[in-house]
């Protein structure tokens, strides 16, 4: 049996785990990162790509312009850009009611900073003349952008080990003890860690490391469907997201379109799968034909999910734990934890280093879930209606 010590243990090896164990390392930190497949595999390495700043939850606007922030340093940060690039982010509205809606989301935008200009329909069809009228108005953010998932985690964790980090992959933490003021991780492979900070950031299987000490959440599995399409000749730069969810969509400059829509489908982080129904991929095409007329023939070349953990409430869980000091919590990031990634490591490497971070992170505690909790708007827009459709355990 092989035992390493650690001042942090971090469990998960998604975009969370690999930023916080590299701003922890930039601290002096030793650490170790537990994973138990490979760094990425999981929704970190499977997501649309989208850092959008737009529409998000108003309490979560100091954490996401940091996390933008970090983003716009990234090739200076880890010496890769991942393809990241401030494409901008068209929201529109389909309705006068939607349009309304749109506009209520600016606002909260605007007060937090962010440049929204305002499209109404002649300026839609003068700036994106392939859109179609079912783009009523919109709103656009230049600020927001998208990278490549499928290369970001892993250049973040070569970036970690460079600091030192020591990256442990096909690992499973199946155990953690606590007693004087330190840890003890046991693991499937028969490597033990001993440190005195543990970070759980373990995705949709975080539940299983909080309630072996007495906490517990809502969290459930799912995964919004995506679709890739064949290749066309570049013509969308922005971001394209529908306020009513049936659609979002980008085109990557080699020419393919990447598109998503609601409702998410459910996810078994058992078997590790999560399928994309034949309807869904039928219906993507459709909202996408009717948004981009010029689309409305294409055919989509590979379609695939992820699992990620969502809460009733649509926001996650990051900071200490309530009932172990040295346990920090980040999981549940409800479809968004792709821009707040960087953020949330670098706030949880505060936590740990000086024992407070400069950004409010008082709405997402864990023991906001001790009483009823309310489930958001969005909860209920953005999955199948019934438990039988397969979204709620
Ligand atoms: C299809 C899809 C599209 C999305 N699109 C976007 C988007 O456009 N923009 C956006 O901001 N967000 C998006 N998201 C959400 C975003 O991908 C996630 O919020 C984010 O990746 C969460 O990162 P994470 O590190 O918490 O989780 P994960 O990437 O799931 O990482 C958790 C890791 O923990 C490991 N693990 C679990 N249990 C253990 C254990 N016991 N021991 C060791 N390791 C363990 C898992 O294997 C996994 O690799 C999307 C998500 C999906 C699924």
């Amino acid at each position: 049996m092989t035992r390493l010590s650690a001042d942090v243990a971090i469990i998960g090896g998604g975009l969370i785990g690999v930023w916080s164990a590299y701003f922890l390392a930039k601290r002096g930190q030793r650490v170790v990162l537990l994973e138990k497949d490979v760094v990425g595999a999981q929704s970190s390495g499977t997501n649309f790509g989208n850092l959008r700043l737009q529409g998000r939850f108003p309490g979560q606007y100091p954490l996401s312009l940091r996390s933008q922030a970090l983003w716009e340093q990234i090739e200076t940060l880890i010496g890769d850009a991942c393809e990241f690039e401030a494409t901008g982010h068209l929201y529109f509205a389909s309705s006068e009611d939607e349009w309304r809606k749109v506009e209520a989301y600016a606002a909260v935008s605007e007060s937090h900073g962010l440049t929204i200009e305002h499209l109404d329909h002649v300026d839609l069809r003068r700036r994106y003349p392939w859109l179609s009228d079912k783009a009523y108005a919109a709103t656009y953010s230049a600020r927001d952008a998208t990278a490549n998932p499928r290369l970001v985690t892993p250049a973040v964790a070569r970036a970690a080990k460079g600091l030192g980090v020591t990256i442990v992959e096909t690992c499973r933490v199946t155990e953690l003890r606590t007693g004087d003021g330190a840890f003890s991780l046991a693991t499937d492979t028969g490597l033990s860690i001993d440190c005195g900070q543990v970070i759980n950031c373990a995705g949709a299987w975080a539940l299983a490391i909080a309630e072996q000490f007495s906490e517990t959440a809502p969290l459930f599995p799912a995964g919004p469907p995506q679709f890739v399409t064949e290749p066309f000749p570049y013509f969308i730069r922005p971001s394209v997201q529908a306020v009513d969810g049936t659609v979002i969509f980008r085109q990557i400059p080699r020419g393919n379109v990447i598109l998503a829509g609601y409702p998410r489908t459910a996810a078994d982080p058992v078997a590790n799968r999560a399928p994309v129904p034949l309807a869904k991929t039928l219906a993507a095409m459709r909202h996408l034909g009717a948004a981009v007329p010029a689309l409305e023939s294409c055919h989509v070349i590979r379609v695939w999910s992820g699992i990620e953990g969502y809460l009733p409430d649509m926001i996650p869980v990051i900071g200490p734990s309530l009932t172990t000091p040295g346990l920090f919590h980040a999981f549940g990031f409800c479809g968004h934890g792709f821009q707040i990634g960087p953020g949330v490591g670098l706030c949880l490497s505060e936590l740990i280093v000086d024992g407070e971070t400069q950004t409010p992170l008082a709405p997402f505690s864990i023991g906001r879930f001790t009483g009823a909790v309310e489930a958001d708007e969005k909860f209920r827009r953005e999955f199948d209606a019934t438990p039988a459709a397969g979204n709620k355990p």
